[in-house]
């Protein structure tokens, strides 16, 4: 299996993905453009969670509440190189996968998940969940599809992410 591959080349031990029970997440085939990043980035998910997201984003701004895209749709290769980026700062690979999913793991893959972040606030970190817009989107996000995916104390034993919400139609 490719996500076993993946971790086996990081360094990591590959039963982390049956002891903490993560889904192998496809990566998604159908993106549209859902925002753009104030680099000139496109940030890509399926159509129907973009669709969401600007309706969500809409909705905040008249709320005077910002939300801007951190990450969305991210691949296989992305996700290794960015685990490889960690490693190379310091961190031990059991530290960077409780916060970064294995390869092949990934929500992100889905091109329905999305780091959400807002100004004055430094992206994806703790601080985001004593913000108006995530204040915000607990009220809100459920009513144009998106949830929290990572709580506190998530079964998958990731750290709490705040800044993570994944759309589904459920
Ligand atoms: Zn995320």
């Amino acid at each position: 299996m490719r996500a076993r591959q993946a971790l086996l080349a990081l360094g990591a031990d590959p039963s982390i993905i049956a002891k903490r029970k993560l889904p192998i997440i496809p990566e998604a085939t159908q993106l549209v453009v859902a925002d753009m990043a104030r680099s000139g980035r496109a940030h890509l998910l399926v159509p129907a969670a973009a669709r969401a997201w600007q309706a969500m984003r809409s909705a905040a701004h008249a709320g005077n509440v910002r939300l801007i895209v951190v990450s969305a749709f991210r691949g296989f290769d992305y996700q290794v190189r960015l685990i490889q980026r960690h490693i190379a700062a310091g961190e031990s690979v059991e530290t960077v996968l409780q916060v970064l999913a294995p390869p092949g793991c990934s929500e992100h893959h889905s091109g329905r998940a999305l780091d959400i972040g807002t100004l004055g606030c430094q992206p994806a970190s703790l601080a985001f969940a004593d913000t108006p817009a995530f204040a915000w989107l607990k009220t809100h996000a459920s009513r144009f599809g998106f949830a929290l995916s990572f709580p506190q104390d998530n079964p998958y034993g990731y750290q709490y992410e705040p800044w993570h919400w994944c759309w589904s139609t459920a």
